[in-house]
């Protein structure tokens, strides 16, 4: 009960903006003594703050107005992806105070090496965060596959090569402190969520969003909320089949939507003397194989042109199955496909509205992220802010104090 009455508070301060105890007692319904007690504890955890007189109406003695504070408690979100490791914080107030991505090949290393990196990006924001005063108040990890969030284990994520990797237990081995807690999730759920309550599409109940990356995942948001299915599973679009005579996908089977829309089959058509997989020793970020794509496209390589209408044909058909499937008012697309909207979207466009259900397709349009690549970081580091305005008491109290070494100095 006082666990949720916390939050209630926090929620309310953190919706609404800065107001007085009474103020809050009022709209809240809860009692003024309760609300004076639970705001003692916010305060106490480092949550909330008091910063000056507010009038809460025409008449009566102003009382202090009370803030979000959360500048000293911090989120952080991790993505690994095939590769690039993304590192993503902010504060409980959404300042962003990390915001990066590494190129790192995890496709060519067993997971082992692929979490020593992640240790290593992990280790390396908390230590900046520590220099800024902020506390961990959790790490959530994203990651492009089938996670059993209540292990915080990768069942399976193909274009990694992970099947069955304790990531959560991996990493306090490999010496995150066991105070913070850590969280393992599906990088499309997340990355949908980022859209959900602060990209292009913030606010839209019924959206679709597609990870343009090397493997294609999909975040469904219906009437508000994510659609997660039995096992947290639902949305792997990436693997559903559209060409049966086509070519063999990282998870072993036949003509999977991203054998066909994938960055790495864009590159393998745009650009075939750089595919994936051909390990020539240099390790390539997504924007510099966009870059180079861009450029050949510019000198008049028709390999390109043609690639990139391929793609955005697929894409269509793809997508004329999930607006009929799930009749979303946006399909938002991030990853590579936002560099190549311009070009993807009138061609995706067409085909959607020749293949999908009318009503819904004449309803529904494509939109480019402006995440940009490690929008999972984004929504990684949200999950965590979220988590503590859920449950105010996962902050430990001796933490919020200041630390005495600091005092003696
Ligand atoms: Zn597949």
């Amino acid at each position: 009960m006082r666990r949720s009455n916390l939050s209630l508070v926090l929620r309310h301060v953190s919706e609404y903006g800065p107001r007085s105890r009474s103020v809050v007692a009022m709209e809240t319904g809860l009692n003024k003594t309760t609300v004076t007690s639970l705001v003692s504890e916010l305060q106490a955890r480092g949550l909330l703050k008091e910063i000056g007189p507010q009038h809460a109406g025409a008449v009566g003695r102003p009382g202090l107005a009370l803030a979000l504070d959360g500048s000293g408690v911090g989120a952080l979100g991790l993505e690994v992806n095939v590769d690039y490791i993304a590192a993503f914080a902010t504060d409980l107030g959404g300042r962003v105070l990390i915001d990066r991505r590494v190129s790192f090949d995890a496709m060519g290393c067993d997971s082992d090496r692929s979490l020593m990196e992640l240790a290593r990006v992990i280790g390396e924001a908390m230590a900046e965060l520590d220099l800024l005063e902020v506390r961990v108040a959790g790490i959530t990890v994203a990651v492009p596959g089938l996670v059993d969030t209540a292990t915080g284990t990768v069942d399976v994520a193909p274009n990694l090569g992970w099947y069955g990797v304790p990531v959560a237990e991996w990493l306090v081995r490999a010496g995150v402190p066991p105070t913070v807690p850590i969280s393992v999730d599906n990088d499309a759920n997340l990355a949908a969520l980022a859209e959900f309550t602060g990209g292009v599409a913030s606010g839209t109940s019924d959206l679709v969003y597609l990870t343009g990356e090397v493997g294609i995942g999909g975040g469904v948001i219906s009437g508000g909320r994510l659609l997660s299915g039995a096992d947290g599973f639902a949305g792997e679009v990436g693997h559903v089949m559209v060409d049966p005579s086509g070519e063999r996908c990282g998870c072993g089977r036949i003509g999977c939507w991203e054998t066909k829309v994938g960055l790495a089959a864009l590159v393998r058509m745009a650009t075939p003397d750089h595919a994936y997989g051909m390990h020539d020793g240099v390790m390539r970020d997504p924007e510099e194989r966009l870059a180079e794509i861009e450029l050949r496209w510019a000198a008049g390589d028709p390999r390109v042109d043609l690639a990139i209408g391929e793609v955005g044909r697929w894409l269509g058909r793809g997508s004329a199955t999930l607006v009929n499937l799930f009749n979303p008012r946006v399909i938002v697309i991030g990853g590579y496909f936002a560099k190549l909207a311009d070009r993807l979207i009138p061609v995706a466009q067409a085909e959607l509205k020749r293949l999908g259900v009318e009503g819904s397709v004449a309803r529904c349009d494509f939109v480019a992220s402006d995440l940009g690549f490690g929008a999972a970081s984004r929504g990684a580091a949200g999950i965590v802010t979220e988590r503590v305005l859920s449950n105010p008491t996962a902050i430990d109290v001796r933490l919020a104090a200041p630390a005495p070494e600091k005092e003696r100095e």
